[in-house]
């Protein structure tokens, strides 16, 4: 099966104009979205997506001009979206329908957006492959024996599989990111702020951000400028004007590229060496400086992030406790009994991992020697980004060490599974935005995607968009343009 790639702007053009109708459009994600249940990318269909859509032309017939006219698009399962099922990969909330809508995606629909369905996680978005789903992994599209990455690996195989042009995720430690490298698309996280989290389910409040997927840099700017920008409903989000299309075509001529040293060589895979290399390459080709930069607290973002992130967690996944909205054991007795059944049935390995450890680390005695020093070591890695952009414009290191890899691989090995994440997490201690880009390709078995990070300073996230731009023009659109060759029937096994 091939289905056609069309960036999400030119859809919406088409629509705008009178030549598609957005039905037709949904009719088309819907029916591609039936072709791929197999890999597994979305957990729901959103039921009345063809109604939502004729609301949609009708909106249009009235007059309405709308950036994203008419454009299908899934999010991930733990956004809300009114009367859909939001189950966050989890039997915890297998039943839970939303009452109301997350900002992210209400201004999306305000744009134009019609949301099909809700894409396939990690278990409350924990994980780096997908595996801890409750509803069985996503598949990557490239390969369906490889996971997609994760959390928001559902969203990214979405893109990558040309089901729809745009997606959204969540991005915690690298989980938009690093699923958009494994599936050959963009991942952008923003600045902390810049995106409401409204309605987002929470994981770990101070790391979380929603962030797009999509497969050209036209697509990511639009779905920026439509979701980006204060909410009052998020006490957290930051006012900033958005100029993501505006940041299209303004190129890289006389920017400072610093490859950070720490995330070079050692741990890489040849084929994300090679796609590093080519970078530096194409970035001096259009009059970009390139250079080296140390970020040393790289290599203990792992062990902070970890006991940054299980903490807030600990603390957010203490209201699943089968009183009020999630599974509650069919087991009686006191409350203590009751809620401790339902989230020993609810909750999968991971979580339950992740609860405990964050429970530890918070816990009187331990808290000064873990949580408190993790947030010191937090510090120190905002220091280490400040005192590399007084010399830089953009930090590059490699999205993911290496290409995707097996299902299963890592599945059994916790702390593995945690070292995949060695190139993200410091961004979002430091809450600065960072955008993976498609760039080249790992041949040693079947062809994979690699992908590249850039990391901008807060606030700075056009310029991320910019540099996307300026690639895609520049590799001739040969690593965007790559579609996997999805062979469905076969993947029924
Ligand atoms: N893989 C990381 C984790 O498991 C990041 C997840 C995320 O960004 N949501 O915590």
């Amino acid at each position: 099966m091939r289905v056609s790639r069309v960036s999400a702007v030119s859809l919406a053009r088409s629509v705008s104009r009178g030549e598609r109708r957005s039905i037709d459009l949904v009719r088309e994600a819907l029916k591609a979205a039936e072709d791929l249940a197999p890999l597994r990318p979305l957990i729901s269909v959103v039921e009345d997506a063809e109604q939502q859509a004729s609301i949609v032309d009708e909106r249009l017939r009235a007059g309405e001009r709308l950036a994203l006219a008419g454009v299908p698009i899934v999010v991930k399962d733990n956004l809300n979206v009114r009367g859909t099922r939001t189950t966050c990969g989890s039997r915890a909330l297998e039943r839970y329908v939303s009452p109301y809508t997350a900002t992210a995606v209400h201004r999306l629909q305000a744009a134009g957006a019609v949301v099909i369905g809700k894409a396939n996680m990690d278990e409350f978005a924990m994980g780096s492959s997908n595996e801890s789903s409750a509803f069985g992994a996503a598949r990557n599209p490239w390969d369906a024996s490889k996971v997609t990455g994760g959390s928001s690996g559902g969203s990214a195989a979405s893109v990558a599989a040309a089901m729809v042009p745009v997606s959204l995720g969540s991005d915690t430690g690298g989980s938009v990111r690093q699923p958009a490298a494994f599936t050959g698309v963009y991942g952008l996280k923003p600045t902390y702020g810049r995106v409401s989290r409204y309605g987002l389910v929470a994981f770990a409040s101070s790391l979380d951000q929603v962030g797009p997927f999509a497969a050209y840099a036209e697509d990511l700017a639009t779905t920026m400028d439509a979701m980006a920008g204060h909410d009052v409903l998020d006490a957290t989000s930051l006012q900033a004007p958005n100029r993501f299309v505006e940041a299209l075509g303004a190129g890289v001529r006389g920017m400072r590229f610093g490859f950070v040293r720490e995330a070079l060589g050692v741990g890489n895979s040849a084929s994300v060496e090679a796609a590093l290399e080519r970078t530096r390459t194409l970035l001096e080709s259009l009059g970009a400086t390139v250079g080296e930069v140390s970020l040393p607290t790289l290599e203990y973002g792992i062990a902070a992030y970890y006991l940054i992130a299980t903490p807030e967690a600990s603390s957010n996944l203490a209201r699943y406790d089968g009183m009020v909205y999630s599974r509650r054991a069919a087991q009686g007795g006191d409350f203590n009994a009751s809620m401790s059944a339902s989230r020993a049935e609810s909750f999968g390995d991971e979580v339950k991992r992740r609860i405990l450890m964050g429970t530890y680390a918070l816990s009187s005695g331990y808290y000064d020697a873990y949580y408190s020093k993790a947030m010191k070591v937090r510090r120190l890695v905002a220091n280490d980004f400040a005192r590399a952009f007084e010399s830089f414009d953009v930090l590059i290191t490699p999205t993911s060490p290496f290409a995707a890899f097996g299902v299963g691989e890592k599945s059994s090995d916790p702390l593995s599974m945690y070292m995949a994440d060695v190139d993200t997490v410091l961004v979002n201690l430091a809450g600065v935005p960072a955008l993976s880009v498609p760039a080249g390709f790992d041949e040693r078995g079947t062809r994979l995607p690699v992908g590249v990070q850039f990391i901008a300073p807060a606030l700075a996230d056009e310029r991320l968009i910019s540099v996307a731009h300026a690639l895609e023009l520049a590799t001739d659109r040969e690593f965007v343009d790559a579609r996997p060759p999805v062979e469905v029937a076969s993947l029924d096994a």
